[in-house]
Formats: C-alpha cells, structure tokens, sequence
C-alpha cells in the first residue's frame, strides 16, 4: 500500500507521490524566540520528526528547513521590557531551543535559517509585489490586498465574508480590512533600510522569503501547527503565487493539532506552559516522545500528567518485554520464528502508511514486544538476532527506546 498523507489544502487523503530520486523540499514553521519553548512546540517539532524519519524509512530523501522567527514584534517587546537588545536576546533563545531540540533526539532539520539573515530576500519579494500591483504603500507600512488574489481562503475553507470580518493587524490605512502587512514602517527596534522606509518585515513574508530562496518557486511539504493555517499559511500562499504566478505553491500542506491542558490551549499568553526543559527533569525523551505519538497528530490532544504516567507505564511493559527477550536462553539450532513474528514490519508500516498513524505503529510494537518475550525460549541464536535487529528499526524510528 503506497504512503497516504492528509492534505490540508484539499482536506482530503491522498497519496504522496514523489520520485525516490529527487529530494523532498519540507519547510515547517519555526519558532519566534521571545521566550522558551514549551510541550505545544515540542508536540509540532516531534511529529515533524517523525514524518522525516519515516519519509527516509520509505527511501524518500528529504530536504527539511525551519526557519527561525528573530525578527517579531514579540521580540522587540521583549527586548524592550528587559532593556534588552533585541538580537542578543533572540539568539539566546535560539540557542535555548536548538538545545530543547536535540535533548528531545529532534534531529532530522537540514538546515536552520533566521529571518534576520533574509532581509534583502524579502525586500525583493515585497518589491516584486508592488510591481505586479498586489502591494500598495501607506504611511504605516506596505499591504497585500486581499482582493486581487481571488484564491484567498483555499487553505483555511474560509469564505469572502468570513474573512472580511476576521481583521488582521487593525491598521486605519489599509484599503481594506482582510490587507495584511508585506513591511511596516518603524524606526526604532528591529529595523531595517527599505525602499519605503526604514522598518521590518510582515510575518508572512519572512517565510514565504526563507522558503523560497532555498526551494525556489515551488516546493512539497508545508508543515505548521493548525492554528497558523490563517491567515499565516493563508499569506503565504497568496503572497508566492502572486509574485511567481506557478501554483500549488506547495503540494502538500501538514498541520498538527494543539495541545490542550486543562481545557485550554497550551500557550505563553495563557500561562499555562510547561517547558521542555522542565518536562525532561521529570521525564525521559524516549518517554515524552511515546506520549506524544500515542495520539495521531492531526488530533487535538489533552495534556495531563495521568495520561503522561500511563504512557509511561506502557512504555516500560514495552521495554521490559523486549529485555526478557534479549536476556532469554536461546534454543537450539532448530528454533526458527512463527510466520506471526515476522509480519509486524508489514503491520506497522500499514499504520504509519496511513497519514503516520504513529497510535497504531506504537500498538503493533506492543504486540511485537509481547510475542517476542513470549517466543524468545523457542528461537534459535540467528533467529532472535534477526528479530532484535526488526524490532530496533521499528521502535527506533520513533525513538522510544533510549
Ligand atoms: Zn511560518
């Protein structure tokens, strides 16, 4: 059965289709680093892993790029409350979240790009925009009218009223309410010389930029969190087809679900978050990794210290099964393995075939863990040899077992 993934722009399953060949070009969203990253990133950035390491597991290779959001009203506002410098501060976080990234085993990224190192990129592209009469200036900044992209809303499902009445950046010298910013004139902060003037760049921008320079027009994989699908990804798309005129900008859109604690989104302005880097002083990676994956990703999840225990739990069983195994006594020569033990491969990769159901992938590797402890006094040396070296391939594409 070939991989069939979501696609959130024509919100159905389809298959991936991509030659062996030639690379897969995957952006995700990065962070915006104002602060530390918490379990709601984590989630995102673990099952973009996890879809790499399975693409690779197909022999897809694989081109991943994040970029780095430094440059963001967040962080000026940041900056400013801690009389700080905005880029010394923003770097520092960076650094904080590359660390979360690798003590989570995140480490399937090519290639890190910040938005500070793309200005004159997105200087072109905003140029480019006014040129083909899709931006307009105004004394706060330079917008995208809305209007002349008619395709606006494809991605989020959202209709010509819906949209007008969702403002985005109120700002009185739009023409219209659904404009969002290309450049906004500032002259403190961030900023930087423009056509225009001195300011920075709109958020949307900054991506669409990054992505573009690496990939060029078009490319296969947009990944994010779903709540950046508007107007984010939403901007995005309008802002390169415009510009190239090619469409899909990107193939295949991939949003994963939020995650919830205590009936609420987990997020900074909340209050509500639980660092990463906290989470490991009372977990395992391997163990916050099989948590995660026990929910599908496009699904919103719950996060609660009951359902983290119990996975813990489960993960143990898992371990201790496959160690009953490896310190078993091996029969003689001739315990060959059951046909059962040797079709868990196929039943896990039907699972994550289907949209990277990692829920069912971690449930076969329950089963396989059980039945090997349970045959290990039957099989012979060779045997297990073979089978430990199936059972790793599987468990360690999710990484649970370190
Ligand atoms: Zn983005």
């Amino acid at each position: 059965m070939p991989l069939k993934v979501y696609n959130s722009l024509t919100r159905r399953k389809e298959a991936f289709v991509h030659p062996l060949e030639e690379d897969v070009k995957m952006f995700v969203c990065g962070p915006t680093v104002y602060d530390y990253v918490h379990l709601g990133h984590a989630r995102t950035y673990l099952a973009f892993d996890t879809i790499v390491r399975y693409l690779k597991f197909c022999g897809y290779k694989i081109r991943y790029l994040m970029n780095i959001t430094d440059v963001a009203e967040r962080v000026v506002q940041r900056a400013t409350q801690a009389k700080r410098n905005p880029f010394e501060l923003a770097h520092e976080y960076e650094a904080a979240f590359l660390e979360d990234m690798r003590s989570l085993g995140m480490n399937q990224v090519t290639r890190f790009e910040r938005a500070s190192d793309s200005i004159p990129k997105m200087i072109d592209q905003v140029s480019g925009l006014i040129r083909k009469g899709f931006g307009y200036e105004t004394e706060t900044g330079v917008y995208f009218e809305v209007q002349r992209y008619p395709k606006f809303g494809q991605l989020s499902g959202l209709g010509r009223e819906e949209l007008s009445l969702r403002r985005l950046e109120l700002c009185s010298s739009k023409r219209n309410p659904e404009d969002f910013s290309l450049w906004r004139k500032y002259d403190t902060g961030l900023a930087w010389d423009s056509p225009w003037a001195r300011g920075r760049p709109g958020w949307h921008i900054e991506d669409t930029a990054v992505s573009m320079a690496e990939f060029g027009d078009t490319y296969d994989i947009h990944g994010g969190a779903s709540e950046l699908i508007f107007p984010h990804h939403e901007a995005e798309i309008a802002q390169a087809e415009s510009l190239t005129g090619k469409a899909p900008f990107v193939r295949y859109w991939f949003h994963t679900g939020l995650l919830n604690i205590g009936g609420r989104k987990m997020s900074k302005s909340l209050g509500n978050v639980i660092r990463i880097r906290d989470a490991l002083k009372q977990s395992t990676p391997a163990e916050l990794r099989f948590y995660f994956a026990s929910t599908h990703y496009r699904e919103p999840m719950v996060y609660s210290q009951a359902g983290l225990e119990r996975s813990k739990q489960r993960l143990a069983k898992i371990k201790g099964h496959f160690s009953d195994f490896l310190n078993a006594m091996p029969a003689n020569e001739k315990g060959k393995p059951t046909a059962r033990l040797l079709v868990y491969d196929a039943a896990f990769k039907r699972q994550m075939d289907d949209d990277f159901y990692t829920p069912g992938a971690l449930k076969v590797i329950e089963d396989f863990a059980k039945d090997l402890s349970k045959s290990a006094p039957k099989l012979n040396a060779q045997s297990r040899a073979e089978l430990e070296v199936r059972f790793r391939r599987l468990a360690d594409l999710l990484a649970i077992l370190s």
